[in-house]
């Protein structure tokens, strides 16, 4: 076989053609109306995505720093936070707060569990003087997603800010910023947002810059103060990526010439596919609340996990995810978020029996995409 790549994975995503050609083009200066521009619609249009009206700040860093600027910004070394650990990336909201010496409670959950609003209000009455409750709309490495809207009623009723990461979630599934009475909301390039790896956004209400008058935690890169005032005029403080703006930007207008509602609309369907053909091969869902963003899979029992995963990658080239520590092996992740269409979903399952029947694992053949293509014939649009 021609070795062709399928990227399957919940990030780094897939990229539109007219999108990877647009690194191809001149640098130009970043300190130039015509970049301005450029960088202005770009936020423009990732204040759309975020439902905010809030600036939309754009950061040159993985997602992650947009995660650390948000703890810099708001906290002072042994201020007392709740930070929910569903998973990978709850349990980093854990590390960054200690590597900044902010006394955060840990809520673990059990990989793949949901964590109600009522749970969260007991907890902030249990603890009060929380200055801030971090949490992610889509755990990545379970497939979970969260109640936001929620969380967000909660939270607004007491003094605390409340703090999204949105890497992956956001621009795949709802979750308007101010609507849903987030404070701060963060997401990254290379998930939902169609782009390489290589830029973060955030943005913070006013509930959150009060905070930021007073947190004390070092900062200088991700210094939300001097993004807001370079922002005023129309640039950023640091050398931002410009190819990667420029990539976000052709991004942007794909996704805002869609219309979010019909891009969530178009993850739902995939979504809806990848579970109905998994369990049409009697598999198992990890998330007791999955999202729409990715699907993580229990491995069945007599197999291997890793083995799965390095047999669609190794000789399908289909690179879905497998679990991460601690739990390699028990599980996989099939991505449906960011550039990925309805045969994406066909390819994924396809790979996936095609891996099973090669691991001698007894399923019905054919069931999967049996299962999902009438899902996905009935609503393409
Ligand atoms: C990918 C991801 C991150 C980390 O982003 P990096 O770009 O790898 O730094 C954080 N949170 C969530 C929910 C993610 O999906």
């Amino acid at each position: 076989m021609i070795k062709k790549y399928y990227l399957l994975s919940p990030g780094p995503t897939p990229v539109p053609e007219n999108v990877l050609a647009a690194a191809a083009e001149p640098i130009i200066h970043h300190r130039t109306p015509e970049f301005s521009k450029i960088f202005m619609d770009t936020t423009e249009g990732l204040k759309t995505v975020f439902g905010t009206k809030e600036d939309v700040f754009i950061l040159t860093s993985s997602g992650t720093g947009a995660m650390e600027a948000a703890v810099v910004n708001l906290c002072s070394p042994g201020d007392k936070v709740i930070t929910i650990n569903g998973g990978k990336f709850g349990e980093r909201w854990g590390n960054i707060c200690k590597a900044y010496g902010v006394q955060n409670r840990e809520i673990v959950l059990e990989w793949g569990k949901d964590f109600s609003k009522e749970a969260l209000a007991a907890e902030l009455e249990a603890h009060p003087g929380t200055k801030v409750v971090f949490c992610q709309l889509s755990e990545t490495s379970t497939g979970a997603i969260f109640d936001i809207r929620g969380y967000g009623e909660v939270v607004s009723r007491t003094d605390a800010v409340f703090v999204v990461d949105g890497i992956s979630g956001s621009g795949a599934t709802p979750c308007p910023m101010d609507e849903w009475k987030v404070d701060v909301l963060l997401s990254g390039s290379q998930k939902s947002f169609m782009i390489p790896p290589g830029l973060a956004y955030i943005a913070l209400g006013p509930k959150a810059w009060k905070l930021v008058d007073t947190a004390k935690c070092p900062r200088f890169y991700f210094d939300a103060k001097k993004a807001k005032k370079n922002l005023a005029d129309k640039t950023t403080p640091w050398t931002p990526a410009i190819s990667l703006i420029i990539q976000q930007k052709k991004a942007l207008d794909i996704i805002l010439a869609m219309g979010l509602e019909k891009l969530y609309a178009h993850h739902r369907l995939l979504g809806d596919a990848t579970r109905a053909g998994v369990k049409a091969l009697g598999l198992e869902l990890l998330a007791e609340r999955p999202g729409d963003i990715l699907t993580a899979v229990k491995t069945p029992a007599g197999l291997e996990g890793g083995k799965i995963v390095k047999t669609m990658q190794g000789k399908y080239m289909a690179y879905i995810a497998g679990a991460q520590d601690p739990h390699k092996g028990k599980f996989f992740r099939i991505a449906h978020l960011g550039y990925m269409g309805g045969f994406d979903i066909i390819t994924a399952l396809t790979a996936l029996e095609m891996t099973l029947a090669d691991l001698g694992h007894a399923f019905e053949a054919g069931a999967s995409v049996k299962a999902a293509e009438p899902i996905l014939r009935g609503s393409w649009q």
